[in-house]
């Protein structure tokens, strides 16, 4: 505590950050946390990143939203309120009339209504919402940050291996000695994580880092291969085409648990390496011995992120990384598996909660009569077949006035959304908007009603990581003034919206998502209590449960995975002689996402306190900027300008934009098109113009 004095009290929790999901102990004294410290958690045991060390305070910034608020008669909509004086465009009022006023806009209105849940709410927070969008008012227009992060990764796992969670646990890479990371900068977005790829490194395991981007995991690699942006698909099949020229291949365990191999290996054909070398950047031999070191090792994992995922083609991607383990039988075993690095620290248990349009709890399609039945039966009401819209198909529909009214909670699609200036527009058109958050975040700027809420370190639930861990939050502190838990709020407005809900807190939540959901066979809310932990799949109520899954068979029919070729699509937009370059975007190691939380951080706004972009020295050279000065970057949808940086790992021709900065939102730059399997924007490939605004 820094003065030697001992703490009120310590409570054990979950980082709220990233999918690593650290355990964590929350040091309490005087009704402030005043530290946090990592304990022995499956994930991290004992490590914690800057974030989850430094990152507690943004839960005592004076901007918190402690009471329900309700926008003042004619205040304008939009990017214009001060968050510390939130009263110049809301009045403060009670939670009566904040709910009543809530549900007034909602009730009886059917299909114009959607919901955007929230993948740092818990698990009992995500399945009440999607339960009171599809029964309050029947369909399933209700989506959240997944779709943005890893919808066309759970689309290729769905379709060809049965599940849309990870096959091993990342720990697991301890048992292997060969690993591909690849669209993934695990030491800034799963820092904890990183430490376990490096320690693997250093111990002789041989590391391949893939990514048009270098970045600090390169030190530990074998090998870096710095591809061209958008060239995945072409340098995986090339990757793949080696191993079945050179006879690499693990055909037994092709003919046991794989089908369509013989429509893989003659797609494969097309792609000797020679061929991809302009597209990929990548040489011949070096692909070659990629190939045979990955296909060549006992135990091999692959892991990724949102490089792989927010592209056009980032189905297929994942979809080549697939097939690039199967075909090496590199799953269901110790030190194997493929691993999609989650990004929130619920996004896992939020997508397992059924906070998806297309499938109810533990992906049930909502196309499935007897699903619908089972719920029908559970719920007391009839659930609509046909597929919600997801996150932005619903910012279009409000644009097309077919949804006209919105519960948001916990996401900020003011910040999130690609290509902001349409995203705003239609919050401004909607009818009426509700706005559940912590913060009065961009998005909670065009609401009509804020409805406070507590922050994580203040309420109790389930959340699961990116391992399949089921891990329980605790209460560390008291939520400030007002403020009311998640799952609270949502079950009082569903009940002024007219459903007879009788939940009395998560417990009995938890116990009503058991009775539907298989993966929580053998998971008891009292266990999570005293365990703290437990993995998905669990065989036994004594059973700690499975890091690998698979070993003998696939959830598909005959219980084998599949073979999903892929061929090359190229990014939606190429770079021209108007916007000649190219501008990917993502996050840093300060901070997390839209940055409301860790914008508000002392220690992290103190190390990375202003919005920035990072080029390679000889681009900034070339447009007569000094690291630090100010760059001016315009694509088709917008312009920004910020704080130069100088950064040898991007590449000359491509800028790196992070987005948690609103004063210069790298969304309002990004690209819309979607993948068309996952409905994933294309956040890593946008054509963009360089400018030095002092020569303008
Ligand atoms: Fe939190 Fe992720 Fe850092 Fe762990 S690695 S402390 S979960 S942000």
């Amino acid at each position: 505590t820094g003065d030697g004095s001992a703490f009120d009290g310590e409570t054990k929790s979950i980082c709220p950050f990233c999918g690593v999901g650290c355990q964590v102990s929350v040091k309490v004294r005087d009704g402030r946390v005043v530290a946090v410290d990592g304990i022995d958690g499956p994930a991290n045991e004992g490590r914690l990143c800057v974030k989850g060390r430094f990152g507690f305070d943004y839960v005592h910034h004076p901007h918190r939203l402690t009471r329900p608020l309700i926008r003042r008669d004619g205040a304008p909509k939009g990017m214009n309120v001060d968050p510390a004086d939130p009263l110049t465009h809301f009045r403060e009022v009670s939670w009566d009339e904040a709910l009543e006023a809530a549900a007034a806009g909602l009730r009886g209105r059917g299909r114009e209504v959607a919901g955007f849940g929230s993948a740092k709410c818990t698990n009992e927070e995500a399945y009440l919402f999607q339960r009171f969008i599809r029964e309050g008012f029947g369909h399933n227009n209700v989506d959240h940050c997944t779709r943005l992060c890893h919808a066309s990764s759970v689309a290729a796992l769905l379709e060809n291996v049965g599940s849309g969670a990870v096959t091993a646990t990342f720990n697991e890479i301890e048992n292997a000695d060969v690993a591909i990371v690849i669209g993934a900068n695990p030491v800034e977005n799963h820092p904890v994580a990183a430490t376990y790829f490096k320690r693997f490194a250093k111990r002789g395991g041989r590391l391949i880092v893939m990514d048009p981007r270098g970045q600090a995991l390169k030190r530990h690699a074998t090998h870096m291969l710095q591809f061209r942006p958008g060239a995945d698909v072409a340098l995986l099949n090339a990757i793949m085409h080696v191993i079945v020229d050179e006879g690499l291949a693990d055909r037994q365990y092709i003919e046991a648990f794989t089908e369509n191999w013989a429509e893989q290996e003659a797609h494969l054909a097309g792609f000797a390496p020679e061929t991809v070398e302009d597209l990929t950047g990548i040489d011949a031999e070096t692909i070659r011995t990629v190939a045979r070191d990955f296909a060549g090792g006992t135990a091999g994992m692959i892991f990724w992120g949102m490089g792989v995922s927010q592209h056009v083609h980032g189905t297929d991607n994942s979809r080549c990384l697939i097939s690039l383990a199967l075909m090496c039988g590199h799953v269901g075993r110790p030190g194997t598996g493929l691993h999609p690095l989650r990004g929130q620290n619920n996004v896992q248990g939020a997508s397992d909660a059924g906070l998806i349009p297309m499938f109810l709890p533990d992906y049930a399609s909502v196309t499935d009569g007897a699903v619908r039945d089972r719920y029908a039966a559970l719920w007391g009401s009839e659930l609509a077949a046909e597929r919600g819209l997801t996150v932005t198909e619903i910012m279009d529909a409000i644009h097309t006035e077919d949804i006209r009214a919105m519960y948001v909670l916990g996401e900020n699609p003011a910040m999130s959304d690609p290509d902001l200036t349409h995203a705003r527009a239609a919050l401004s058109k909607l009818d009426h908007l509700v706005v559940q958050d912590i913060f009065l975040t961009e998005t909670a700027m065009y609401a009509d009603v804020i409805l406070p809420a507590a922050a994580f370190y203040e309420k109790r639930g389930t959340v699961t990581n990116t391992n399949r861990q089921v891990q329980m939050g605790r209460p560390a502190i008291a939520p400030p003034g007002e403020a009311r838990e998640d799952w609270r709020i949502t079950r009082d407005l569903a009940r002024a919206c007219g459903l007879d809900w009788d939940h009395d807190g998560p417990a009995d939540v938890f116990a009503e998502m058991a009775q539907v959901m298989p993966s929580l066979a053998n998971i008891t809310w009292e266990r999570l209590e005293r365990e703290g932990a437990v993995t998905y799949p669990s065989f036994a109520p004594d059973d700690p449960g499975q890091p690998i899954v698979f070993g003998d068979g696939f959830p598909r029919a005959e219980g084998r995975a599949r073979f999903t070729p892929a061929s090359v699509v190229p990014p939606d937009e190429q770079p021209d002689a108007e916007y000649p370059m190219i501008l990917t975007t993502g996050r840093q190691l300060e901070h997390w996402h839209t940055g409301s939380m860790t914008r508000r951080a002392r220690v992290l706004d103190a190390v990375e306190p202003e919005a920035n972009c990072s080029l390679h020295p000889a681009t900034l050279r070339k447009f007569r900027i000094a690291p630090g000065g100010d760059v001016r970057l315009t694509t088709r949808r917008g312009s920004v300008t910020l704080m130069a940086r100088e950064d040898r790992a991007v590449a000359p021709d491509m800028v790196f934009l992070p987005f948690a900065y609103v004063e210069a939102a790298a969304n309002l730059l990004t690209n819309p098109a979607l993948d068309s399997f996952g409905k994933i924007p294309e956040f890593k490939f946008a054509a963009v113009r360089v400018e030095n605004p002092a020569q303008a």
